[in-house]
């Protein structure tokens, strides 16, 4: 049997020149946990081309969505970005990754940080029922260079909070806040210069990261996953893994190639 299950592109929504995001078809033997990647891809020149990506839609969803970053000269998402809808994608049989709720020890609020497509795996995390059984508060915050590069703020900020089902979840416990670090905005500054100057913090009224009751997930660049754990360490944070939980859980967003 293969590895790969052959799906069917179903829409597609570019955001800017450099990100978009399309939903498939979903084969009911696809399993996966909310916050795992798994790996995606087309045919070229007669062999698959893959990639890791978040699965961005809940693990509920009939659909699958990924959220996609546009790289001029990558193999895969120079011609990714071509899809039409009714064209096939590859998507493996398997889905792993670190952010998972149980990699992560118990506490009372859980910060989920991400940056540019960082932001996929958590919009997941945050449209599962389980999250808001284990945290009183969820704050997600999603840092990008630019506005219209936060993406998903729309269905974040009003379609979320006016859900039939997990609705009144969010109302009550999730907490979006969206920073930019090259334009005006209500909120600016990268996400490790708002948690060490406490802003972050100010801002949504809660205290400063303490690991007596705050976990932390987080997915973007390789540098600002090394510059954040930095600081969670330096904290007395410990991190979690397959088979041993800690207080944070990391995925990077990307290799460097
Ligand atoms: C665990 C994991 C999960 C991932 N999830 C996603 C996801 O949900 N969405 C997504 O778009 N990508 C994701 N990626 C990155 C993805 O696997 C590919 O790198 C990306 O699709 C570009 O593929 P490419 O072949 O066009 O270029 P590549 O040769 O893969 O990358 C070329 C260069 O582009 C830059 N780059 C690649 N991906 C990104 C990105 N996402 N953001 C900013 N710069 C990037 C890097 O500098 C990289 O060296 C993930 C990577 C990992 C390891």
């Amino acid at each position: 049997m293969s590895n790969f299950n052959e799906e069917r592109v179903l829409s597609i929504h570019h955001w800017t020149d450099t990100l978009f995001s399309f939903t498939t078809t979903r084969s009911p033997t696809f399993r996966f946990r909310n916050g795992e990647f798994t790996m995606i891809g087309i045919p070229v020149e007669g062999k698959p081309l893959l990639r890791a990506y978040s699965v961005v839609s809940p693990n509920y969803e009939e659909k699958l969505e990924f959220f996609s970053i546009k790289v001029q000269d990558g193999p895969l998402t120079s011609r990714l970005q071509h899809l039409k809808e009714g064209d096939s994608i590859i998507v493996s049989r398997k889905a792993t990754g670190t952010l998972v709720l149980d990699n992560i020890l118990p506490g009372r609020n859980l910060y989920l940080l991400g940056t540019g497509t960082g932001l996929a795996p958590f919009l997941s995390i945050i449209r599962d029922p389980e999250t808001y059984e284990r945290f009183e508060r969820v704050v997600l915050v999603h840092g990008c260079r630019q506005v219209n590069e936060l993406a998903y703020s729309e269905l974040l900020s009003k379609r979320l909070p006016e859900d039939e089902f997990l609705g009144e979840e969010i109302r009550e416990k999730l907490i979006y806040y969206p920073t930019v670090t090259r334009e005006p905005f209500r909120n600016r500054g990268r996400i490790t210069d708002l948690i060490t100057s406490n802003a972050l913090f100010d801002d949504i009224g809660l205290p400063p990261l303490d690991v007596a009751c705050d976990r932390v997930m987080m997915c973007g660049s390789p540098q600002m996953i090394q510059d954040l754990r930095a600081i969670l360490i330096g904290r007395d944070f410990q991190e979690g893994n397959h088979g041993e939980p800690g207080h944070f859980v990391i995925e990077k967003a990307f290799v460097e190639r």
